[in-house]
C-alpha cells in the first residue's frame, strides 16, 4: 500500500515543525543536533535496500537546492583543515542544484592523516605517538606513564603544524554529514577512513547541521506543494 499525497505532506509537515522547534532550541541543547541531522537524513538522504528513499522526492519531483559558496577557509589559519563556515555556506540567489549533487558537495577538506599523530602526554608532557581512534574520538596513549588522554581538534593541528604529509586527501561532503551525524550512536562499521570523517564531523558538525536545518525550513517556507 502507498502513502496518499495528503500523507505524504503530513510527513512533510511534521518533519519541518521537528526541524523548527530543535532548531529553536538547540543553543540549549546540543544534543538536539542529532535529531535535526535524523529527520535531515529522512527528508534528504534516506535509502532503503540501498535505493533512494528521500521523503523530498515524494513530495516535489526531481527537487533542485541552493548551491554553496565556495569560499573555504583554513580551521585556525594552518591550512591543514579548510572548510566553508558553516554561517555562509549557501549563496543566496545563485545556481541550484540536483538533490544528488547537492548533497555531494564538499564542505570539509582535510589533509590530515592519524597515522603518525604526535600529541605531548598531559601528564608527563612527554610526545607520543601511539593512538587508536574509535567512534570519532581520538585517544591517545602514552608510552611513559601509560596514561591515555583525548585528543581535540586543536591539539591534532597543532600537532600537524609544519608537516602535512603525502596523504590521502580526506573530503566531507554535505551528505557525509547528515548521514554521519545521523548514524553516529548507531552501529556504524568502523575504518580509518570513516574515523577520520567522523571526528572531524564531530568537531565541526553540529554547525552544519544547524545551518542545513535552517536553510531546509526557508527553501520549504517559499515552495507551494500541491
Ligand atoms: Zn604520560
Amino acid at each position: 500500500m502507498n502513502r496518499s499525497k495528503a500523507g505524504l505532506k503530513k510527513q512533510l509537515d511534521e518533519c519541518l515543525e521537528i526541524l523548527s522547534f530543535n532548531l529553536d532550541n538547540v543553543n540549549n541543547n546540543k544534543s538536539l543536533n542529532k535529531v535535526l541531522a535524523g529527520q535531515l537524513r529522512i527528508l534528504l538522504c534516506d535509502t532503503k535496500f540501498n535505493v533512494e528513499n528521500s521523503l523530498i522526492n515524494k513530495v516535489i519531483p526531481n527537487p533542485s537546492l541552493d548551491c554553496v559558496n565556495n569560499n573555504f577557509i583554513s580551521y585556525k589559519n594552518k591550512r591543514l583543515i579548510e572548510y566553508i563556515p558553516p554561517e555562509s555556506l549557501f549563496k543566496k540567489n545563485e545556481s541550484q542544484l540536483p538533490l544528488e549533487t547537492w548533497l555531494s558537495q564538499k564542505v570539509i577538506k582535510s589533509n590530515i592523516s592519524y597515522g603518525t599523530l604526535d600529541c605531548k602526554c598531559p601528564h608527563c608532557d612527554i610526545v607520543v605517538g601511539t593512538m587508536k581512534d574509535a567512534k570519532c574520538l581520538v585517544t591517545m596513549i602514552c608510552q611513559n606513564c601509560g596514561a591515555s588522554f583525548n585528543v581535540n581538534m586543536g591539539d591534532i593541528v597543532n600537532a600537524y603544524e609544519g608537516k602535512i604529509e603525502n596523504v590521502k586527501r580526506t573530503t566531507i561532503t554535505i551528505r557525509d554529514i547528515i548521514k554521519n551525524y545521523a548514524n553516529k550512536n548507531g552501529g556504524t562499521h568502523v575504518d580509518s577512513v570513516l574515523d577520520n570523517k567522523g571526528f572531524l564531523i564531530a568537531e565541526l558538525g553540529d554547525k552544519y547541521i544547524q545551518a542545513i536545518s535552517k536553510y531546509i525550513v526557508e527553501y520549504f517556507s517559499k515552495i507551494k506543494i500541491s
